[in-house]
């Protein structure tokens, strides 16, 4: 067994890879979410923790990366009952075998944190919890139809904190009708005296096939004024880089040394797995997305052995230009050096025809190590990508939706 375990050793690329499990229950579906979930009512949930346990199996066998980070989302994953909670949680640390994590988070919802579950994730190795408080007053919440009110947050940190995780993440939302900046300042400044060491904060946006979205087409809702929520924007990088957070990517903001691995390993286009319906995954160019339906997954499952329903090459230039998307929304920017190894041509060479002109404009700053938005250059983001995008070339991929 040691002599299979140096083998392996020895074929490992030496990258950090992310493992994503999605658990798509939720106890109510919130109007304005997109994210593959469903409510849970007496929905039974044992044939979906089955099959995620043997997609886990089988993804990460001969995966020939050494997983640095996990993080279990939906859905809310703590709906699960805490005997199929354990299932999945301990199959996830078998998978990633004897290595230490850089970070494993789990989802929950400030509504349902209980002791004994908090307790359960503290067991099985779960060192960061990332909640979505939103906001902290009822109206907003009643807005986004979320579960919770605001007295369920502040005693649901507590709670993580009594059970030893010490590694919370809020979510906030702005932009939401009837959000003023004082109701958005007096959120910020209540998620702040909860001391979470990381905080994200995301505008509110409209995604079809939402009920938020039917309400806005029915005139029922009066979305927030673009001004006002760019001013929202503006005035949270002031407010928690004023409190000791760091603004390390667009929307997050993290104490020093707390930034999410995880994410970091998106938004520097590292390998990454995907478990469960509707998630998705790339490893060496190569990225698939399993069905987005929990009866579809299981019974793929069942049947294939997998629940791919995309799959797709890419290319060179796709490649490079996801790294302009995703690098570019890290206040770090394109690492010169990753580029330069990833793609064998360093990035000022392979956008010579647009960074001289960009700089002088003032939008993108090019630095020894990093080529990096301005805070200028960060308002007008996508015209700046755009001519970014033109210098990595034709967009060809290839393609292949599998046919179940
Ligand atoms: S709790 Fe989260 S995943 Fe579930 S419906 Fe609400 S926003 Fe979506």
């Amino acid at each position: 067994m040691e002599s299979c375990k140096t083998e392996k050793a020895n074929s490992i690329v030496d990258q950090p890879c992310g493992l994503y499990v999605h658990i798509p229950f939720c106890d109510s579906k919130c109007g304005y979410c997109d994210f593959y979930s469903v409510a849970l009512k007496d929905r039974e949930t044992k044939p979906l923790v089955e099959a995620v346990v043997e997609e886990l199996k089988q993804r990460t066998a001969s995966l020939e990366y050494n997983i640095s980070t996990v993080f279990v989302g939906g859905g809310t994953p703590t709906t699960l009952p805490s005997d199929e909670l354990r299932l999945v949680l301990e199959a996830i640390s078998k998978s990633v075998g004897q290595v230490e994590l850089d970070e494993f988070t789990v989802e929950a919802n400030p509504a349902t944190v209980e002791y004994e579950k908090a307790q359960l994730l503290k067991q099985c190795g779960v060192s960061r919890v990332s909640m979505g408080a939103q906001s902290f007053f009822p109206e907003e919440l009643a807005t986004l139809e979320r579960l919770h009110t605001p007295d369920d947050i502040a005693p649901s940190v507590a709670t993580l904190r009594r059970a030893g995780i010490s590694q919370i993440n809020l979510d906030l939302i702005f932009g939401i009708p009837g959000q003023t900046i004082e109701t958005w300042t007096q959120s910020l400044q209540r998620a702040i005296d909860l001391s979470p060491n990381h905080i994200a904060c995301y505008g509110l946006t409209y995604e079809p096939n939402t009920r938020l979205t039917a309400m806005r087409a029915a005139s029922r809702i009066t979305p927030c004024d673009e001004g006002l929520e760019a001013d929202m924007f503006l005035l949270t990088i002031d407010i928690l880089c004023a409190a000791g957070y760091d603004q390390y990517e667009t929307s997050n903001f993290a104490r020093p040394g707390c930034a999410s691995q995880h994410n970091l390993i998106y938004w520097r286009n590292q390998p990454y797995i995907g478990i469960g319906p509707s998630a998705a995954g790339c490893v060496d160019n190569r990225r698939y997305k399993n069905v987005s339906d929990v009866n579809g997954y299981v019974k793929l499952m069942q049947q294939q052995h997998h629940a791919e329903v995309e799959v797709e090459t890419l290319r060179r230039e796709a490649l490079m230009l996801e790294s302009v998307l995703m690098q570019l929304r890290l206040i770090e920017g394109i690492s010169i050096d990753a580029f330069l190894r990833r793609f064998n041509i360093d990035p000022r060479e392979q956008f010579a025809t647009v960074l001289p002109h960009l700089v002088t404009l003032g939008k993108i700053a090019v630095t020894d190590a990093y080529i990096l938005l301005t805070p200028q250059g960060r308002l007008v983001a996508d015209a700046v990508i755009r001519e970014l995008a033109y210098a990595c070339g034709p967009m060809n991929t290839s393609l292949n939706v599998l046919e179940n």
